[in-house]
This record gives C-alpha cells, structure tokens and sequence, in this order.
C-alpha cells in the first residue's frame, strides 16, 4: 500500500539541499508531500539585489528593488519548480496558509503546522530537520524538528527521520557522535535539476536566483557531493 510521507521544510531550498535526495526516492515510492512553513522574507538577499553592485553570480547591476512580498514570491517560485523536479505532484506541494514570518518559528508554531497536516494524514511518516545541528543551525530548524520530536515522543508521529543540513555534517557529527547516520546519495541529472531551480536568473518572470545568491557554497558543495544525512531518534532518549 502507498504510504504518505510529509517533509517539512523551514524556508524554500532546505527540501532539496538537506532533503532533496530523500523527497526524490520517497516520489518514486509513496505519496510524497511537501511543507514550506516561513515565507523566507527574512534574507539579506532582499538587500544584495538592490546594492548597485555588480554580481559575480550573473551579467548586471544589483538594482532590483523587491518589495518584500515581491521577494518571497520569487522565493516560492524556486521552491515550487524545486518540488517539481523532485518528483512532487503539484497538488502535494504545500505552502501552509498561515505559514510564520522567516525566523520566528516556533516549538508551538511548528507543532501546530505539522499537527494540521497529521489531522488530514494520521499515519504519514514525518520528515524534516534534525533539532540536534551545530550552535549556527537556524533556529527555524531547530525548533521545526523540535515540534516533531515532541510529537513523536507523544505518540502522536508514528515514524519520524531527521536530516542533517550537509553543509554542518562536520559539525553535527563532532558534537552527536553517539547518533548513528545514514547516508544516501542520488543521480548528478535528477537533483541537479532541482538544485538549479534556486539559480535561474530571470527578472523579466520574476526570477532572482535567491538561492543561489544566498547559499551559492553550500549549493556548490551540495552539487558535488550529493549526500543526505539520516537519522532516527530511540524513543526513551532522553531530551537534553
Ligand atoms: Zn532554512
Ligand atoms: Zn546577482
């Protein structure tokens, strides 16, 4: 039988660059959903587009002056064909209705959006960002995989995995080094896709590269390496 597996993402490129490889095999598999759950409106890209500076990343003057809902527009744009390249039916991408303002998501915020989603899909798998990263893990994540780690200690998940972000896999394993990982990988053309999905530069259709002007290292070593980081939590840990 199909199963359903939600991922919730904090803002638009953390499904593909921690999740990517894991949303592209569970499509090929299970009915397959994506959470968005901020509107990234936080990021200093907003700022860089519009710093009179010429950008290395592309031919230009940064003088594009984005309103902030012009910005996260061009955001979800990025996360939308993202999704798509992944394999993610159109109807199963999600960006919640009352999604939080980037950077104050909260343990209560994050339990309510993913207990929404459980009350459509009571048996689904949960998957999103391990709440044990480095000290510079975005709190948004942190707290993302809080909630859900509270919730499956309830009993209210049934089946829950955490990614690791790739980029803080050093990190995370220095300090975690009692949690055991799983790692997977995917084919250079099928994320490839996705991940360039966050580097199309385009301002006539509202294309900004945000992404890429955000993250251009972590989307660059991401290309390269191709890995995912697992891991699954005993239900009798205790939460330090
Ligand atoms: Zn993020
Ligand atoms: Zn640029």
């Amino acid at each position: 039988m199909e199963e359903v597996i939600l991922y919730f993402a904090p803002h638009q490129d953390d499904e593909v660059l921690s999740m990517g490889i894991g949303i592209l095999e569970s499509t090929k598999l299970d009915d397959t959903h994506v959470i968005l759950c901020t509107d990234g409106s936080k990021s200093s890209v907003r700022g860089v587009l519009n710093n009179n500076k010429i950008c290395p990343h592309h031919f230009g003057i940064h003088r594009y002056e984005l309103s902030e809902e012009e910005f996260i527009l061009a955001r979800d744009k990025e996360f939308y064909e993202s999704c798509k390249h992944l394999g993610v039916k159109y109807e199963n991408i999600h960006i919640y209705k009352n999604r939080t303002i980037d950077g104050e998501l909260s343990i209560d915020k994050s339990r309510d959006i993913i207990n929404s989603y459980l009350e459509k899909h009571p048996n689904a798998k949960v998957r999103t960002i391990t709440p044990f990263g480095c000290e510079s893990q975005h709190l948004d994540h942190k707290n993302l995989g809080l909630a859900a780690l509270e919730l499956y200690m309830e009993g209210k998940i049934e089946n829950l995995e955490f990614f690791v972000e790739p980029y803080f896999i050093d990190e995370f394993k220095n300090i975690n080094k009692d949690i055991n990982l799983e790692v997977k990988t995917a084919e250079y053309n099928d994320i490839l896709k996705a991940a360039m999905s966050y580097r199309v530069w385009n301002p006539k259709i509202g294309r900004y590269a945000v992404g890429y002007h955000s993250t251009r290292r972590y989307f660059k070593r991401f290309k390269k390496e191709r890995l995912a980081y697992i891991h699954k939590v005993e239900k009798n840990l205790a939460l330090s």
